[in-house]
């Protein structure tokens, strides 16, 4: 399996870490589109949220938990940040390992284009 985000997670390919433990991963995003752009991703290698299971239910809720915490590190919490998944080729998903964008630092339009 040629998985650039496990890669990032075996440490193979390089990336900024913001946060790991057994479960997750976050890193800054190469190509920022915000003055804060972290990826949030479970080690678990999912493709898509159309892959995620029951048993999975736990794992995207840390998921979500870590973004907020990481938001609040990053001093963003209370101007607000944005959370996304892309899913599939309509939100132009391009990496197929699920990730949980950390956006902010700017105020965003909605809705998203
Ligand atoms: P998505 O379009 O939702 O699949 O998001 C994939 C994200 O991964 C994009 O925001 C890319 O900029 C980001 N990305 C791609 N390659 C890397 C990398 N090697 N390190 C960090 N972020 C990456
Ligand atoms: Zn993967």
């Amino acid at each position: 399996m040629d998985c650039l985000f496990c890669g990032i997670i075996e440490k193979r390919v390089p990336s900024t870490p913001v946060y790991e433990d057994e479960r997750l991963y976050a890193f800054r995003d190469t190509n920022p589109q915000a003055p804060v752009h972290i990826l949030v991703i479970p080690k678990k290698h999912v493709p898509t949220t159309n892959h995620l299971g029951e048993e999975d239910a736990e794992l995207i809720g840390k998921l979500v938990l870590k973004a907020r915490d990481l938001a609040s590190e990053e001093g963003i919490a209370e101007k607000g940040y944005r959370l996304v998944m892309n899913c599939n080729e309509w939100a132009g998903q391009t990496v197929f390992h699920v990730h949980l964008h950390l956006l902010s630092g700017r105020a965003m339009g909605w809705p998203p284009g």
